[in-house]
């Protein structure tokens, strides 16, 4: 999540830590299909579509919806962007196609089931597991839109540019003059000034302004009562009878709000997530999932940034972040170390506890009873540190088990950096 546009208008720091920030917005992630049905309740305009999960489905779906189609657009639905540019790992090229009636189920059966690689997806790639149909709209123009959360202006802020379409990570390297911002009051809503401004800086070429600043209106409504962290819409498309769509949008809902957004989050999709972050929610355990080689185990989240930093600093790189919270369990840290196990990615592992409220000896015997029902294939090094430290470091001692122990953080980093490659 969170690569693209809006790491680089957003976030700034460059450092592992404000990135972490950036990503600890919790968030739901919808399917295409999902959204268009959200959207086109609020009025926004949205291309006719039907999603479906079987090739057998595709003939009595098109009957139903698309009984006069020549041609269709044929999506996959993966939580991922990218997807017109993306690759199949079965050889397809394109996660969106667009074909005449009669060719429908034939790509749509080389779709489904099938893992579709894209630039947001990582080299794994993501199943496919349904295809969007969709009225084939004659786009005349291609435009960017988004609505996010801004730490600046600490309020939603509206983002648009008149060139969108597919990558806008490119454009907004190229052409960062293009793109307009356009903070919103969140007391006060959006005002038709506001709405104004955003329809400026898409630049339609055929379509009613009033009937676009009213499109914007509605979109800032979606956001606000549906509790979304994100809401881009990309193409934000122009049709040759001069109709604002809405061409494809991904929306995200912070999961502070689940408890009042439930028909939202009952659309949580758990086979497209990071399977590290499913385990790591259902033991309540504040794990994000990153690339690198050092698997974290800390407690608190600021020792936790810091410790991804430091590794960093010693030319490392953390494979997550995982703060155990001050007061785990026994059981989440056996959990939380079979997640940092079972990661194939990861080279060494380093726990680094602060004992406070967390005790010392209750993330050792964790450690050691994880340790019994998993294979330990890797490194692990243990900086303990506080509360009931002696009883901590007893634990480890006498479960006979190989540790590096360290001494302090810059140790610690040094030694799983040294350890990992
Ligand atoms: P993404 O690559 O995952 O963002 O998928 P999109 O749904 O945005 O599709 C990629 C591109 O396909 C769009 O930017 C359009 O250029 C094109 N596309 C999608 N739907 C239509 C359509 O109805 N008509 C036409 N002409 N092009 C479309
Ligand atoms: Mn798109």
């Amino acid at each position: 999540m969170v690569r693209g546009l809006l790491n680089k208008l957003v976030s700034r720091s460059l450092s592992v830590a404000g990135k972490w920030q950036h990503q600890q917005l919790r968030r739901l992630n919808i399917h295409e299909y999902q959204g268009a049905e959200l959207m086109s309740k609020y009025g926004i305009n949205v291309p006719k579509g039907l999603a479906v999960s079987s090739v057998d489905e595709v003939k009595s779906a098109m009957q139903a919806a698309f009984p006069d189609a020549k041609e269709l657009v044929v999506k996959s639905q993966i939580l991922a962007g990218g997807r017109g540019l993306g690759t199949f790992k079965s050889g397809l090229k394109g996660g969106v196609h667009i074909v005449k009636v009669d060719q429908v189920e034939e790509i749509a059966g080389k779709m489904l089931g099938q893992i579709l690689v894209t630039k947001q997806t990582g080299p794994q790639g993501k199943v496919v597991s349904k295809v969007y149909l969709c009225e084939k709209l004659s786009l005349t123009n291609e435009m960017y839109f988004a609505i996010t959360l801004d730490r600046k202006t600490a309020g939603p802020l509206i983002i648009a540019c008149r060139k969108g379409g597919t990558s806008i990570e490119d454009l907004a390297e190229n052409f960062p003059d293009m793109i307009i911002k356009v903070p919103i009051d969140v007391f006060q809503g959006i005002t038709d000034e506001d709405a104004a401004k955003v329809v400026d800086g898409l630049a339609p070429k055929g379509a009613d302004r009033q009937d676009s600043i009213e499109q914007v209106k509605k979109l800032y409504k979606l956001f606000c009562e549906c509790d979304c962290t994100l809401l881009e819409v990309n193409p934000m498309a122009e049709t040759s009878d001069n109709q604002l769509v809405a061409a494809d949008a991904k929306l995200n809902f912070d999961d502070n709000a689940a408890f009042r957004q439930k028909a939202i989050f009952a659309l949580r999709d758990p086979t497209q997530e990071d399977p590290r972050e499913v385990d790591a929610a259902k033991a309540d355990l504040n794990y994000i999932g990153l690339d690198g080689e050092i698997g974290c185990m800390v407690n608190g989240a600021g020792l936790a940034m810091a410790t991804m930093d430091i590794i960093k600093l010693h030319g490392g790189t953390p494979a997550n972040f995982l703060d155990v919270g001050g007061n785990a369990s026994e059981g989440q840290v056996v959990e939380a170390f079979k997640i940092l196990t079972s990661d194939e990615k990861v080279k060494a592992i380093l726990v680094n506890i602060f004992g406070g409220i967390m005790k010392c000896d209750v993330i050792a015997s964790g450690i050691v009873n994880a340790a019994k029902q998993v294979a330990l294939k890797v490194p692990v090094i243990v900086r303990l540190e506080g509360t009931n430290v002696d009883q901590g470091k007893r634990i480890l001692k006498e479960s006979g088990m190989t540790l590096i122990t360290a001494e302090d953080l810059d140790d610690a980093a040094e030694k799983a950096v040294k350890a990992a490659y």
